[in-house]
């Protein structure tokens, strides 16, 4: 029997907008299953809790039959080989992220030689859209339909009720 491709969409997801939803929808194409996996750095100060990401997660893809989600601590490599993992999925907005991203492949083939990373480039519809800007929409109160998908805004509305 063939292995099963499995690829892994890290990040924190904090919160989740329409850029990483439309790789994870590109990636359960190419791959036989997506894990969506939220890394935890315990230093790291967020905006959303992590079982408020988990959940904003599970709603957004409820629907993806081949798309699982996720959260770990320590290294992404780690985390891909106890899994299983073979592919590591990273979205491209723009050259910046390709400079980031860079050195990060490199010194994780370095640690997991097997874990090829896969690039996908951003669409024009989703190529400004980034977890930081969402957060300032958020923060002043500004319209979220377009950038996030409904599971963010119910969570918002959530947070600003209690
Ligand atoms: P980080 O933990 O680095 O903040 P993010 O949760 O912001 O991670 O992003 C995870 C992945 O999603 C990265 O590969 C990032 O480049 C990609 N990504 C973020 N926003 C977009 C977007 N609008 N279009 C395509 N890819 C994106």
């Amino acid at each position: 029997m063939m292995k099963l491709r499995k690829a892994l969409f890290p990040g924190s997801f904090d919160p989740i907008t329409l850029g990483h939803i439309e790789i994870v929808k590109r990636g359960s194409k190419l791959f036989d299953k997506v894990v969506v996996a939220i890394g935890v750095n315990s230093k790291k100060k967020y905006f959303f809790s992590l079982e408020e990401r988990l959940r904003m997660l599970r709603e957004c893809f409820a629907d993806i039959e081949n798309v699982e989600v996720g959260s770990y601590n320590g290294l992404t490599v780690d985390f891909a080989r106890e899994n299983g993992i073979q592919f590591l999925l990273r979205g491209l907005r723009n050259a910046s992220d390709l400079n980031y991203e860079q050195p990060i492949a490199i010194i994780n083939a370095h640690m997991y030689p097997e874990l090829e990373t896969v690039y996908l480039a951003s669409m024009p519809n989703t190529t400004h859209l980034s977890s930081s800007l969402v957060r300032e929409v958020i923060k002043y109160k500004g319209v979220l339909e377009g950038l996030v998908p409904n599971s963010v805004i119910e969570a918002v509305k959530r947070m600003r009720m209690s």
